[in-house]
């Protein structure tokens, strides 16, 4: 019969679970084809609605109303339903199906017969009884057939089945009826369908949305407040909203859910992160796997656990690896300068798996025994920090002088606080060296005269050292210098009223302090008619002549502070040489002085030479954060004494002090492993007597002298510095690739057991004769002016090119010739100017020698001025030389030129005397020593043997 689609059942809605948006859900309150049993609505009057049972097109029972009073007019029937609770419903739909005949198609109906009917609700909040009350209904609508009937194939016509939905609402009681009124029509009312539409409750987004019913107007849109799944959250800011609208579908979905740390999202549930796996943030969208050194056993987890000995710092994220605290810094290596100690270092070998690895230092000071330290304190300083350092080095200043200390470097990592393990560190011992003391910071006028000020001070804050004295600079126009042994001092022989300015600054062994503020005082005013000696300018002459002579001396001859501190030759301002020997703990002295070297930094490559105490090699130095240097590294035989070890140290311990140009540099020293070594910069061309006979007339004069300008200057600056160095000759001179030569061998006993050319004295002492001074040998005054001579030796040892002064002539003998007055004559090509300066260097008198100063000066001004430096031909030699002022030589004991020459072991060289005239001893003797001197270079010029034995014949003859 009517084709009809199947609905749900009434009442009953159904839960749809991931609905997709837009799916249309209906709730139906009522549907008449759905009850087989009677429906039992009320129909008034009783002739009118009648109800009736059919079938569908599936032969399916249905009940049916109809009614078709079309002939009687006035017809007014009514069929109300049963009360229809509405639920949550706001706007309802009714369906209805029915067919309606067409009046035409009814005879004999004109004017009664009707083709609508009306439809009607009725709200309550309950059920009314079966009374009907046509005033109480509200007219939805009039109902019209679309189409009454269809032509059948045969022309007939069949009745059509007609659908109209309507709309009511919004409703506001519980429950309504609904009423349908006939007016005289022909009705059959096949279904009634009341429902109304919902959004079902869906999940999105992790969120899950109740079933919520669309909104009261067509247009509405209802929004809806999501609420999370079980372990998820809303995400920040962005809480989940979807819109139900009119026709029960979901639109428009807002913000979202997230699954909390620990937890992943499965389809549209969370779940936790399984073992070994975690996942730290709601944020993240999967679980990770536990990171390198961490763990975790449990489900869920938002973050994984360290394993023992590894840390997470902080600001560490649960995605990184767990870490650990680095080990020890390496190569820890420090360099003193006096009160100031630089230590470098390289980074770890394990940085515990971070890269924010800082270095802090500790710095303890300790007492010498027993051993016990104490943290440094405040006052000293450290460059560039303490701690937090980044780079691997750091500078520690204003230490005390000649304290110990020890600094341990640690290096720090974001983990390091955290662990309870050891503390890894690098750690040294340090001696300082001396310092010079600080400022005087106030002085105080005590008591004004006329021509004296008498003032106080205190002691500087930090003296590093024991003060022996302050000097006191006071000046009118030019500056003055007073010296006083305490704090207070009474400067005198001033003038009345006059200004002067006085500045103090106290003096160690370490050298002067800096200069404290300037005090400027009056002397009073002078009182008429008294005479006062100094009034005389003359007399204020003498006067400070004799203070500054006496300073001078007191300059000179320095003083002796105590068993520990050194014999001191101090000059204003100049550092002053400490003899090692003065240090009662001679390792003291070396630490002071030199560095000690890591043995791993230095690369012995081969042996170049033996020294007193055992090989000297040659190899590489390389210190952190420098160059390499090639060196050469000095060993101690294995087996050697006590004794040995420290003269052998004793060397670097003096070369350790001096820092020029002209003087061969302490690298440093490795005195704590084996072998004990002294690294020294390496002279490539090794000792210059080897190097000169090795490049026997190689060079210019100008080259000759710029060696011995060096080796003068290196002296100036030891002389300077209070250093004697009783041993100086070319053999202990180094010359390096840049024929730059450097004054070297310094040991205390070297002069005795080192040095091949020291013999006995009769003074006692070993010493080598032939470069030494006379007063040194006769009764060992050893002295700057005593280096002179020795220079002077070394410089005719450069200009013959390595010759051996005196050639083969015995000590004795040349202890006997220098004190008769003979000196060594002009080497060969040797500028006269140059010779001169020996001579200068050989004056008897050590007062009349020149200084190492003047000496350099005078070089100076011959390298400035070639000319000066020109041999003019033949008068290579000068008459000047007592030597060669020697009367003619008696040939007495000789019958002729050959038994001479025989005498002489020189009769090879009989044919060339014949030759050139020289046949009789009366020709030989009447030759003068200048025209021999110059015969023999003539013909045998480069033949020194010649020339020494003429030399030695005519000195001896
Ligand atoms: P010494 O013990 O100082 O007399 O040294 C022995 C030898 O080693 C010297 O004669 C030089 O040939 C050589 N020598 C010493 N020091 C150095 C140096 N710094 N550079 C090159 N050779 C050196």
């Amino acid at each position: 019969m009517c084709g009809l689609s199947v609905i749900p059942r009434p009442g009953t809605p159904v839960r749809f679970n991931h609905l997709p948006l837009g799916f249309l859900s209906l709730v139906i309150l009522l549907d008449s084809k759905a009850q087989q049993t009677e429906l039992e609505w009320i129909s008034y009057p009783p002739n009118g609605w009648e109800e009736i049972s059919g079938l569908d097109e599936n032969y399916t029972p249905i009940r049916t109303y109809q009614v078709c009073q079309v002939m009687e007019p006035n017809q007014n029937n009514w069929l109300r339903t049963n009360w229809i609770e509405k639920g949550d419903a706001q706007r309802i739909f009714v369906e209805l199906k029915f067919t309606l005949r067409d009046c035409n198609s009814l005879p004999g109906v004109v004017g009664t017969c009707k083709e609508t009917f009306n439809l009607y609700y009725q709200e309550t909040d309950s059920e009314v009884g079966r009374s009907l009350r046509e005033n109480q209904y509200v007219k939805i609508d009039t109902i019209a057939a679309d189409e009454s009937f269809t032509q059948g194939d045969l022309g007939e016509r069949k009745m059509k089945l007609n659908t109209e939905v309507r709309i009511i609402g919004p409703l506001s009681r519980r429950g309504f009826y609904l009423a349908f009124q006939d007016v005289g029509a022909c009705i059959a009312l096949v279904s009634v369908k009341v429902y109304y539409k919902k959004c079902w409750s869906i999940i999105e987004n992790l969120a899950t949305f109740p079933d919520t019913v669309t909104g009261s107007e067509f247009s509405s849109l209802v929004e809806v407040e999501g609420t999370c799944v079980s372990d998820a959250e809303e995400e920040a800011d962005n809480s989940p909203k979807m819109h139900c609208s009119a026709e029960g579908e979901w639109l428009v979905p807002i913000g979202k859910c997230i699954c909390k740390a620990g937890f992943h999202q499965k389809g549209d549930a969370c779940e936790p992160c399984g073992r070994g796996f975690y996942k730290s943030s709601s944020q993240d969208l999967q679980c990770s796997r536990c990171p390198a050194h961490s763990f975790n056993d449990r489900e869920g987890s938002w973050r994984c656990d360290c394993e023992d000995g590894y840390y997470r710092a902080l600001s560490d994220p649960a995605s990184v690896a767990c870490t650990r605290p680095p080990s020890a810094p390496q190569n820890l290596v420090y360099n003193i300068n006096q009160t100031t100690v630089s230590l470098e270092w390289s980074p770890p070998a394990d940085t515990g798996g971070r890269n924010d690895v800082t270095y802090r230092v500790i710095c303890r000071r300790c007492s010498w025994e027993p051993e016990e330290c104490v943290p440094c304190g405040p006052n000293v300083g450290y460059s560039p920090a303490q701690s937090g350092l980044v780079d691997t080095y750091v500078t520690i200043m204003d230490l005390l002088a000649h304290a110990n200390y020890t600094f341990e470097v640690e290096a720090v990592n974001g983990v390091s606080d955290l662990s309870r393990t050891q503390r890894l560190f690098a750690a040294v011992s340090i001696a300082t060296g001396q310092a010079a003391p600080s400022q005087v910071s106030e002085v105080i006028k005590e008591k004004v005269q006329q021509r004296s000020i008498q003032l106080s001070w205190q002691e500087p804050q930090q003296p590093n050292g024991v003060i022996t004295e302050y000097e006191i600079k006071y000046y009118e126009k030019v500056s003055l210098w007073y010296m006083s042994k305490s704090t207070s001092a009474t400067v005198n022989n001033l003038k009345p009223n006059t200004a002067y300015i006085f500045q103090i600054r106290a003096f160690t062994e370490a050298g002067y302090g800096t200069y404290g503020p300037r005090l400027e005082i009056t002397t009073k005013e002078e009182a008429t008619g008294s005479i006062y000696c100094c009034q005389n300018p003359v007399i204020i002459i003498a006067v400070v002549a004799v203070a500054g002579t006496i300073i001078l001396v007191f300059m000179v001859f320095g003083f002796i502070i105590g068993r520990r501190y050194a014999l001191a030759v101090k000059f204003p301002g100049t550092k002053t040489y400490i003899d090692p020997e003065t240090y009662e703990d001679p390792n003291r002295a070396v630490h002071q002085f030199a560095k000690e070297l890591d043995a791993s930094c230095i690369k012995i490559e081969r042996v170049i030479g033996a020294g007193e105490f055992g090989e000297v090699c040659s190899g590489r130095l390389k210190l952190p954060g420098k160059r390499d240097v090639s060196v050469a590294i000095k060993t101690l035989k294995v087996g050697y004494t006590e004794k040995q070890r420290r003269d052998f140290l004793c060397e670097a311990s003096i070369m350790g002090q001096f820092d020029h140009p002209n003087v061969v540099h302490l690298e440093g020293v490795v005195t704590r492993g084996k072998p004990v070594m002294i690294v020294i910069e390496y002279m490539e061309n090794g000792s210059l007597d080897g190097f000169l006979r090795k490049h026997d007339g190689q060079f210019t004069v100008i080259q000759l002298v710029g060696m011995l300008r060096g080796i003068a200057a290196g002296m100036r600056y030891l002389s300077d510095m209070g250093y004697v160095h009783r041993d100086l000759a070319a053999r202990n001179i180094l010359v390096n690739s840049n024929l730059v030569c450097k004054v070297s061998d310094f040991g205390l006993s070297r002069v005795i057991d080192d040095d091949p050319e020291a013999v006995y004295t009769t003074t006692g002492g070993k010493i080598p004769v032939r470069w030494t001074a006379p007063e040194a040998i006769q009764y060992r005054k050893f002295t700057s002016a005593s280096d002179v001579w020795s220079y002077g030796i070394v410089m005719w040892e450069v200009m013959s090119y390595g010759e051996r002064p005196y050639w083969d002539m015995s000590n004795q003998d040349v202890i006997k010739a220098i004190e008769e007055g003979y000196r060594l004559p002009a080497p060969m090509d040797c500028p006269p100017g140059l010779h001169q300066l020996m001579l200068d260097c050989w004056q008897k008198d050590r007062a009349e020698r020149p200084k190492f100063d003047q000496i350099v000066g005078i070089l100076d001004k011959m390298i400035r001025n070639p000319n000066t430096l020109k041999t003019p031909v033949g008068t290579c030699t000068r008459p000047i030389s007592p030597l060669l002022d020697q009367s003619t030589p008696d040939f007495t004991a000789f019958r002729s030129v050959g038994e001479w020459l025989e005498a002489i072991k020189m009769e090879r060289y009989r044919d060339n005397f014949t030759a050139a005239g020289y046949s009789s001893l009366e020709s030989v003797a009447r030759m003068s020593i200048e025209e021999s001197r110059l015969y023999l270079k003539q013909v045998y010029i480069r033949e020194k043997t010649l020339f020494q034995h003429c030399f030695t014949a005519i000195l001896f003859i």
